[in-house]
């Protein structure tokens, strides 16, 4: 017997109405422009109306190469309305991979800003399916000469009139696109349905997740290229925050600007960008007063940050996990009431627990359960409603027959649901049979207020299998040497864990979301071991 109550779509067009009504007066932020959901929802239906006179029909794919800003906004929910896909393109990617991306999506029409056209005119020649492209800027911005086909400004496109909407779309339907970094191997596509980014704002945006509200000033300093802007552009306008879109600019002095500005209460980012903030706030001996809270995901925050952003500044830090895969993540480290200030304080140092809709479980190399004690480590699986059951044009599915999703991370879960990551599968330091936490000796180096960044590696080893090897880059003007941090570091570690080698280098490399290519600096942290071993006698 189905039940008899109304069988609204879950779409992501629903959104953005539902904002002009109930909160058509809060402002959305982007640069210079200033608006509102009510006006941003008028140029929404007219962008749709352009859309729709470019062909644009439902189920076309189009791309877009953007930083965050009002257009790139825009676009989400007009496409959305449509019932047509985004490509959310990543512009930190190199030439082959955009290459790759762009031609893998199919899409004919591309919205580029200035910095995406200057990154697509090189490979103008392999975008061969790219039939038009639509600039983000206005008219008297448009570049005199362009090697994209049929160049228009966005503007211009909103100069249509309203149009009516095409009915909403199936929420199961495709939503957007965004690509894996490929970091093991090319790009994949995660196909976001209506559904899946939704249900995970809805259910992320509660108390046990960002707790977003009417009285919120949200930065979205997330990408809206990957994973959706971690939500962002839905969740804010379903609570009527105000929201305020930095564009490419994420220096720590224009993110200062912008949060005493505009009154920002909430924002959301890889750790490293909100260690350049605490940087930049120390520098300058500012105290933050309005901010109060800050989610980070991608990477784990050391916890030497998250007490900072607490003790001096009042701000509570919710650390998160995602992954490409799951939408907008699926775990948030919220402690409970009931755990004790040293429980709740090791919890902050994980990955936090499921937010409704999503669960994990671990398993052993052979795929059997491990026990969820909080101390038994193995490969952490995922699944719920929006996480990727198979990846775009690809045959196989991306799970097993029971929608177990590997995320390639390993870890614990306790009795709690509560994950700590110890390290990827690829960057794990297996010592004498044991796991070194890579993750766990990254976050204590980096407590050392010598220490600027830190990077552990496991490098092969005679008798123990691996063992591990720090690379170290020093803060300015700092003189810390090997023997001296691994005296400070011997005490807070068990005795095996203790790096071989410690070496300092200039920096580290990172990938494109600003984590350690662990892979490229065991090559370097190889290469310099090499470098300083002793010659062998003639
Ligand atoms: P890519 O795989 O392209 O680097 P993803 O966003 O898919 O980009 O990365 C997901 C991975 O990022 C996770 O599998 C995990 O290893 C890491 N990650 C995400 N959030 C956290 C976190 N809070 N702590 C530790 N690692 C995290």
């Amino acid at each position: 017997m189905l039940g008899l109550m109304q069988d609204h779509s879950l779409a992501v067009g629903s959104v953005l109405p539902f904002a002009e009504r109930q909160f058509g007066h809060v402002e959305v932020v982007s640069g210079a422009t200033r608006l509102t959901y009510g006006s941003l929802a008028g140029r929404v239906r007219r962008l749709a109306a352009g859309l729709v006179a470019l062909g644009v029909r439902p189920g076309d794919m189009v791309t877009t190469l953007a930083w965050n800003t009002h257009r790139q906004l825009e676009l989400f929910h007009a496409t959305a309305a449509l019932g047509a896909v985004l490509h959310t393109a990543n512009p930190r990617l190199g030439p082959d991979q955009l290459a790759y991306t762009i031609g893998h999506a199919g899409s004919g029409l591309l919205f580029a800003d200035l910095d995406g056209l200057a990154l697509c005119e090189p490979i103008a020649d392999r975008l061969t399916r790219i039939k038009g492209t639509v600039l983000l800027c206005d008219p008297a911005a448009m570049p005199a000469a362009c090697r994209l086909p049929d160049p228009i400004s966005y503007d211009a496109l909103l100069e249509a009139a309203d149009a009516p909407l095409p009915p909403p779309p199936d929420e199961r339907a495709a939503a957007y696109l965004c690509y894996t970094s490929g970091t093991t191997g090319l790009p994949k596509g995660a196909l976001y349905s209506h559904r899946a980014c939704m249900l995970s704002s809805l259910s992320l945006m509660q108390p046990n997740g960002w707790n977003l509200g009417a009285d919120d000033v949200v930065l979205a300093v997330p990408p809206l290229f990957h994973c959706v802007g971690w939500g962002v552009p839905f969740m804010a306008p379903m609570v009527g925050a105000k929201l305020v879109l930095p564009g490419r600019d994420l220096d720590p002095a224009r993110l200062l600007d912008l949060i005493e500005g505009e009154g920002v209460t909430m924002s959301l980012g890889v750790p490293t960008i909100w260690q350049g903030l605490l940087d930049h706030l120390s520098a300058r001996n500012h105290r933050l007063t309005g901010l109060k809270c800050l989610g980070m995901g991608g990477s784990a925050p050391p916890p030497a940050l998250v007490d900072a952003y607490q003790k001096q500044h009042g701000v509570r830090v919710i650390p998160a996990w995602g992954m490409t895969e799951t939408t907008i993540g699926c775990s948030l480290a919220v402690p409970l009431a009931s755990d004790l200030p040293a429980r709740a304080r090791a919890l902050m140092a994980g990955q936090g627990r499921p937010v409704f809709g999503a669960e994990f479980r671990s398993v052993d190399e052979a795929g059997r359960p491990v026990p969820p004690d909080g101390t038994s480590i193995g490969h952490i699986q995922v699944r719920g409603h929006w996480v990727a059951a198979r990846y775009f044009r690809a045959g196989e599915p991306a799970t097993d027959a029971d929608g177990w999703l590997p995320t390639g991370d390993i870890g614990t879960l306790d009795g709690q649901g509560f994950m700590r990551i110890t390290d990827r599968a690829k960057d794990a330091i297996k010592s004498g049979g044991e796991w070194i936490s890579s993750i766990e000796l990254e976050n204590l180096a980096i407590a050392h207020p010598d220490v600027a960044e830190a990077g552990a590696v496991g490098m092969p080893h005679a008798k123990w299998g691996e063992r591990p090897v720090m690379a170290l880059v020093r803060c300015p003007g700092a003189t810390l040497d090997g023997p001296a941090f691994l005296a400070w570091l011997a005490p807070q570690i068990p005795k095996w864990w203790l790096p071989e080698s410690v070496l300092f280098v200039d920096s580290l490399p990172r990938t494109p979301t600003a984590k350690i290519r662990k892979a490229e600096l065991r090559d370097r942290v190889r290469q310099l071991l090499k470098d300083a071993a002793p010659r062998e006698p003639r």
